[in-house]
């Protein structure tokens, strides 16, 4: 398995690292537009590979180099600097995925290739890259709210007292700052989230809900603050991604793709089924008539900024 990763900054170099760490893949190449800082990373992280599985981790000065990539991963461009939400961000890295896109697409096989986008604001950027690639949409696949749902479960977890690996819960809709919360559908240990905190008599009020949900939405603009920029969360979640890929693992995942056609065309984040040929299913999630509406506007504002375009 061979993959591309396109954009070697703070984000780039710890999906690479993830990735590297998972053992699935036998050559990583690495392309930024300063060769300079791509070339260094390659070095890095080849250092770093003999500590680990053996992967030959390569710099390539053009696209000619990521030829016979299985799975091209973008996350060149701007990032948000202290202050910037994602959407400020839009006509920048629009110009990025449109100089990028093509160029991949002239270099690997359309037939079998998956891109996974991470460039923010990622919905928009899911929708262009899918328009440019012209791949199906099952194949161009955001990371969406991963990491947004791995705040909430993470938070909730301690909340509750309990391993996030026995909580359930998803951050839908637009990566950014209209994402939704799907209280009705987290369950812990199998049972509804109301259930389990009556069994445990572990109460969780109104006012602990919206503190959590601020904790949820603030977290990429708190970890900005914090050390300039947020890595190593979405480096684990690509690599995540990669494994239900590669594995064909099935695994449930709050990606973003393109669903609809025409004037109804959007990228969001729902729960899908993620296995070896991309998408498979889309599930439609246990949601409340005010969460329904929250989903629909972030939809809507999702579909404004490609308008935009
Ligand atoms: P960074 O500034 O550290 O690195 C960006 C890299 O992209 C640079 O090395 C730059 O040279 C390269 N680049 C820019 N234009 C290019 C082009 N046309 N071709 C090739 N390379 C190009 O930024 P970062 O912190 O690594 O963030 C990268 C992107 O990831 C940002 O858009 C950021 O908002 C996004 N991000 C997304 C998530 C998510 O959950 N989806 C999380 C964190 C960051």
């Amino acid at each position: 398995m061979k993959i591309a990763i396109i954009g070697i900054g703070s984000v780039g170099s710890a999906v690479a690292t993830a990735v590297k760490n998972t053992g699935l893949v036998h050559e990583i190449v690495l392309f930024d537009r300063d060769g300079v800082r791509a070339r260094a990373a390659a070095e890095d992280l080849g250092h770093a590979a003999t500590f680990g599985f053996d992967v030959k981790i390569t710099a390539v000065n053009n696209y000619r180099g990521i030829r016979g990539s299985d799975i091209v991963i973008i996350s060149a461009g701007a990032n948000q600097k202290p202050g910037q939400t994602r959407t400020d961000l839009l006509q920048n890295n629009a110009d990025v995925i449109r100089d990028i896109v093509p160029k991949v697409m002239a270099n690997v096989d359309p037939k079998r290739v998956i891109l996974i986008l991470v460039t923010n604001p990622l919905d928009v950027m899911v929708m262009l890259a899918q328009s440019l690639s012209k791949l199906p949409p099952s194949r161009v696949i955001g990371t969406g709210t991963m990491l947004d749902s791995a705040r909430l479960r993470t938070i909730l977890s301690r909340q509750l007292s309990v391993s996030p690996q026995s909580v359930h819960s998803y951050v839908l809709g637009e990566h950014g700052d209209s994402s939704v919360i799907d209280w009705s559908s987290v369950t812990v240990g199998g049972l509804s989230l109301d259930d389990f905190c009556r069994q445990t008599k572990n109460p969780l009020t109104a006012a602990t809900r919206s503190t959590i949900e601020y904790r949820v939405h603030n977290a990429a603009y708190e970890i900005i603050r914090g050390r300039g920029a947020t890595w190593d969360g979405i480096g684990a979640a690509v690599a995540d991604l990669l494994r239900s890929i590669v594995n064909d693992e099935h695994r449930i995942l709050t990606v973003s793709t393109v669903n609809g056609t025409g004037s109804h065309v959007l990228a969001m984040s729902l729960p899908r089924v993620v296995g070896e040929n991309g998408v498979i299913a889309t599930l439609n999630p246990k949601m409340s008539a005010a969460e329904v509406n929250a989903l629909r506007r972030s939809g809507r504002i999702i579909q404004k900024n490609f308008s935009h375009l």
